[in-house]
């Protein structure tokens, strides 16, 4: 069978990349649809951010996360290194700049997978490349046992994100695209065509109209001046 997502055509040149942002809240199954997306489309890749939360025993420093101490955190965060960054369930998150810029500036896309006050940051900063999907899991219950079955976080953790499960739930409405996860292949199907659909939109294809983008950038530098 023919692959769903063509990975074949080269990049357009004058292409800006697809900041893709995916939310929602822990255990809806994002992190999963994240790594099937990475895994089919070679385009894709991947923003590592930084996190002072412990890392967990099937996580890889460096490819998950990278692991840092508050200290460390601080530092970045003060000298603007960080693209976006958030406190979620006690710990501290972040997006480093550096990597998200070079990829945009390549013109790769580039997948987010951060919460709502991330997502709203850099909505803010870079709304022309932004897509955002939420992910919603069916019910409370089936959260809670996705928590549970996943058997990587403390009890005490577990009941944190399913307090604040609640609170992310309600910004479904910032987000331009909202997925409900009650079966993972029609999900990832869903994100495939969101990210197919978003790649053929006019004013993401070379020619007249790929220089919105640059365009908001001059006049948002023009405004500083
Ligand atoms: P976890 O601890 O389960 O890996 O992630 C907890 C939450 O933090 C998830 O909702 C995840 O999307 C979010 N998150 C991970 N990295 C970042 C980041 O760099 N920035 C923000 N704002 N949220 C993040």
């Amino acid at each position: 069978m023919r692959p769903l997502v063509d990975t074949e055509s080269p990049l357009p040149i004058a292409r800006r990349g697809l900041m893709l942002v995916i939310s929602s809240p822990s255990g809806a199954g994002k992190s999963t649809i994240a790594r099937s997306l990475l895994e089919q489309d070679n385009r894709f890749s991947l923003s590592v951010s930084v996190t002072t939360r412990k890392r967990r025993p099937s996580e890889i420093d460096g490819v998950h996360y990278h692991f840092i101490t508050h200290d460390e955190f601080d530092r970045l965060r003060n000298g603007d290194a960080l693209l976006e960054w958030a406190e979620v369930h006690g710990n501290f998150y972040g997006t480093p700049r550096e990597a998200a810029e070079k990829a945009m500036r390549e013109g790769r896309d580039m997948l987010f997978d951060i919460d709502w006050q991330g997502a709203r940051q850099l909505q803010d900063q870079a709304k022309a490349d932004i897509v955002s999907i939420f992910i919603l899991p069916p019910s409370m219950a089936e959260l809670r046992s996705r928590l549970n079955r996943r058997a990587e976080d403390s009890a005490e953790s577990i009941n944190m994100r399913l307090r604040n499960a609640k609170v992310e739930i309600e910004r479904w409405r910032d987000y331009e695209y909202v997925v409900i996860n009650d079966d993972l292949d029609r999900a990832f199907a869903a994100v495939l065509s969101i990210v197919n659909a978003e790649r053929l939109r006019r004013d993401r294809r070379p020619g007249l109209f790929d220089f919105t983008a640059d365009l908001l950038e001059q006049a948002e530098r023009l405004m500083e001046e």
